[in-house]
């Protein structure tokens, strides 16, 4: 199947060439038909997989069918989901696709002055992607209402979840109209996700379930060091010195206070670094980003949390420098190397603490 057998207006089309898209991923082709046609969806996908254009173009082509105008402090389409690295890239997926239109989108995420945010939300927007917290306290100043949306995309649920938002998803949902489009996306759907699920979707939504898009683990090399964690850092610094071919090096650690230790003991070897966390402001985070993109720093040090949905090609080495808990974190981690066809490396330092059998 290719695009422009997709029943989507010239401006959709016209953008999607732009972007370079000409195929469907399995998720666009088997989401996009149905919810044209107006139905719940329940996506079971996770970055990687296109599911971004598989449920912002829809969403465009029925916002642009539709005939409704957007109302002065209102939404017409939500998008809720767990951070602003996120909420910032969804937005931007969105301006692309909608870029030979007239919607208009706005993005909300806490860590950062509201005032902004605020003005962009006066006239109304079409599109608004947001993290919950931020969202609620908007909704609070009465900055921006939720009722007349027609839209509601709830992304990385499962991720939500285990950032503690269900009582801020629930808060929200409360407050959206009975009559709307819903859709729900999550990576694994463990019984509370299930159940919040059927709480948010009309019955008899349509399942869609992907694997991630064959992040080739077959061509990550992956090594592994035994090591005792006080000399992790030496380690770290000692292959980098002596390895320039580690070019675009992504280190991952457990804790802010873990990464900003991290980049201290880089930066006084001489090695061009900077962190990303949650302590971090967006500034920062989207400096240091840029920065990693550029190749203006070698080596980006990340919390999981911070590095979610970060998507930067031509990694050459992901470091686990300390092991995650969960073996999905893992394949997430050593996923980002080896993107687009190339090899990567993924190397973990493992202390005899993280040992399990
Ligand atoms: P996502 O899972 O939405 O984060 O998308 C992952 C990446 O795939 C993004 O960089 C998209 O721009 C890209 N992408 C999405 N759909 C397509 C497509 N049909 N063809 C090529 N690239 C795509």
């Amino acid at each position: 199947m290719l695009f422009s057998e997709l029943p989507l207006a010239n401006p959709l089309q016209r953008a999607v060439r732009a972007v370079g898209y000409e195929t469907p991923t399995p998720i666009q082709e088997r989401s996009i038909p149905s919810l044209l046609e107006g139905r719940d969806l329940l996506g079971i996908a996770q970055t990687g997989t296109g599911k971004t254009a598989a449920f912002a173009l829809p969403i465009l082509q029925r916002l642009l069918d539709s005939g409704k105008f957007r109302a002065p402090k209102t939404c017409r389409a939500l998008i809720l989901l767990p951070t602003r690295e996120l909420a910032i890239q969804v937005e931007e997926c969105f301006k692309q696709y909608a870029q030979f239109t007239a919607i208009s989108t706005a993005c909300i995420f806490g860590g950062v002055n509201d005032a902004s945010q605020k003005r962009n939300l006066v006239r109304g927007v079409d599109v608004l992607v947001a993290t919950p917290g931020r969202l609620l306290d908007l909704i609070g100043q009465k900055a921006v209402s939720l009722k007349a949306l027609e839209f509601f995309v709830l992304d990385e649920a499962d991720r939500m979840l285990d950032m503690g938002f269900i009582h801020d998803i629930r808060k929200v949902v409360a407050l959206l109209p009975q009559v709307r489009q819903n859709l729900f996306f999550s990576a694994t759907m463990p019984d509370d996700i299930t159940k919040l699920a059927a709480t948010i979707l009309r019955p008899d939504p349509v399942r869609v379930e992907v694997a991630p898009q064959s992040t080739p683990i077959e061509r990550i090399r992956q090594e592994l060091y035994r090591i005792d964690k006080r000399r992790k850092g030496a380690l770290l610094k000692e292959l980098l010195l002596a390895h320039p071919e580690m070019k675009k090096v992504l280190v991952f650690s457990r804790t802010k206070h873990g990464a900003d230790k991290i980049t201290r003991v880089l930066e006084k070897a001489g090695v061009k670094c900077a962190a990303i966390h949650g302590n971090k402001s967006q500034n920062r985070r989207q400096e240091a980003l840029g920065n990693f993109k550029s190749e203006k720093i070698r080596v980006l040090v990340a919390t999981d949390i911070a590095a979610r949905g970060i998507d930067v090609d031509d990694v050459s080495h992901v470091f686990n420098y300390d092991l995650p808990d969960v073996p999905e974190t893992f394949v997430h981690r050593i996923g980002r190397t080896a993107r687009a066809g190339k090899d990567g490396i993924a190397i973990s330092f493992c202390s005899p603490d993280e040992e399990q059998d």
